[in-house]
């Protein structure tokens, strides 16, 4: 009898370990996908929001791709419970799946400020492809869009928003925007950048209700000072999407706990993405990355073992990069470390700042914020992204980066980071291409 991997979750992680699971199996086994949604790319909906890209481009594995996998589907249904001793998912139809081994792929869900109103018509999350609908059937030129909370998330779509030719006004409760992005000095920068192209800034501004008034909505602040807007977006924060799993045994702290082939505590189940709580590839201790990078790597390992591999992670990297408005943002590994030797650097002739953050002589973490049209912000972020990923020893380069934080090729080079990187695939072999379906590798 074919081996039975159950996929729950068709997002990121869940459709990299279907496709690793078909490339790296000797036999052909049986795969069951039961996802709550088709899946999808998260991602790419700022790019669905501008019309850059027609929906049927948000698409991960369409149903000929997985017709193609031989994956038998239980679309639009979510798993309401796990039996790990009987090794059986049951779904929210009655179904039961039997698996020999299962990974939990759920993701995440958006959190709304617990405020009056905040649930009213007009106010939208932007996470899932039918909020993203929502906010495109509401948002055209002129319309007056306030944006709640100024995190990562809202600066994905921040650049579309605009890009419709809508107004927009950020608010944050937090003193600076980007709190877990940037420094109070990056957030300064970028506060400046957003505020000169016209976008409105309010920190320090935590929303107590909001009210419907003639054909508004009106956001009340506890400091006083009220916004009328046309359209409200929370980007308040996200919550992992394991609640189904509260009595099943499986280990949860902030997410499922995972060893370093991604094993849950219950070896025939594994954790990926946003809901896994892994190893941080700088600090080494567990951590949560909800990012698109962790997800899809997280996935080619689970896929990997699932397979019969005996594949161990190194661990993922904190990395968040946007570009808004033609500036680049971006940040690295361990930004906060308190107890890193640190240095920074602030241009005065062009909106440009570093900050890099050492423990000995290796790179553990990093800011960049500078205009995309300076060449070196562009290539500077790539190439900080691999010093601090690979913790290449920078010998006497560190004293070079630490005069001159915005010449980072010749250290980069001198530690022969390429040469580390490329030795680095997640499978630990040569990555191979990836054919005719769209799911990156
Ligand atoms: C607008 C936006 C922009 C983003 N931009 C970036 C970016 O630029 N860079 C970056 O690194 N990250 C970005 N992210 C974050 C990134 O998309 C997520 O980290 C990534 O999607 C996580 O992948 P995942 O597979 O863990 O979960 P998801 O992609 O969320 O997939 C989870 C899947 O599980 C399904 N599901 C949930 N509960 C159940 C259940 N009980 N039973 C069955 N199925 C269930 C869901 O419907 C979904 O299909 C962005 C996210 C958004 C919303």
């Amino acid at each position: 009898m074919p081996v039975r991997h159950l996929i729950i979750g068709g997002g990121t992680a869940g459709i990299n370990a279907i496709r690793t699971i078909r490339e790296e199996e000797q036999e052909k086994s049986e795969i069951t996908l039961v996802s709550a949604e088709r899946p999808y790319s998260r991602m790419v909906l700022p790019y669905y929001l501008d019309r850059s890209i027609a929906e049927s481009h948000v698409f991960t594995a369409t149903a000929a791709v997985l017709g193609q996998w031989q994956v038998k589907t239980h679309l639009g249904r979510r798993a309401t419970n796990l039996d790990i001793k009987s090794n059986t998912c049951t779904l929210d139809d009655g179904t039961r799946v039997e698996y020999d081994d299962c990974l939990i792929a759920t993701g995440s869900s958006p959190v709304r400020a617990p405020v009056p109103g905040a649930d009213g018509k007009g106010v939208h999350s932007f996470w899932t492809l039918e909020e993203a609908r929502g906010v495109i059937a509401q948002v055209q030129a002129g319309t007056h869009v306030v944006m709640v909370g100024a995190g990562f998330i809202a600066f994905t779509i921040l650049n579309s928003i605009l890009a419709l030719g809508a107004k927009l006004t950020i608010v944050e409760i937090a003193p600076r925007i980007l709190p877990r992005m940037v420094d109070d000095a990056g957030a300064a920068l970028v506060q400046e950048w957003l505020q000169k192209r016209g976008v409105t800034i309010r920190t320090n501004s935590a929303v107590t209700g909001i009210e419907d008034a003639k054909g508004k909505k009106r956001l009340r602040f506890k400091s006083g000072g009220d916004i009328a807007g046309d359209v409200v977006i929370m980007a308040t924060g996200i919550r992992t999407n394991l609640e189904w799993l509260k009595d099943s045994g499986i280990a949860i702290k902030r997410a499922i706990v995972v060893d370093d082939q991604l094993r849950s505590n219950v070896p025939n189940v594994y954790g990926a993405g946003d809901v896994a709580e892994g190893k941080d590839v700088v600090t080494g201790e567990a951590a949560v990355h909800a990012i698109e990078p962790t997800a899809q790597e997280h996935g080619r390992v689970v896929g990997a073992n699932m397979a019969g591999k005996n594949v161990r992670y190194r661990g993922s990297l904190l990395a968040n990069i946007v570009e808004v408005c033609h500036l680049d943002v971006a940040s690295f590994g361990a930004w906060e470390d308190a107890k890193a030797e640190t240095i920074t650097g602030l241009r005065k002739d062009r909106p440009a700042y570093r900050k890099l953050l050492f423990r000995g002589d290796r790179l553990t973490g990093a800011i960049i914020l500078g205009p995309s049209s300076d060449i070196w912000t562009t290539n500077d972020v790539g190439m900080l992204k691999g010093l601090v990923q690979t913790g290449v020893s920078l010998g006497r380069w560190k004293a070079h980066l630490e005069r001159n934080p915005f010449d980072i090729k010749p250290a980069f080079i001198a530690s022969r980071t390429t040469g580390t990187l490329l030795l680095e695939t997640v499978l630990g072999r040569p990555s191979k291409a990836p054919g005719d379906s769209p799911v990156a590798v």
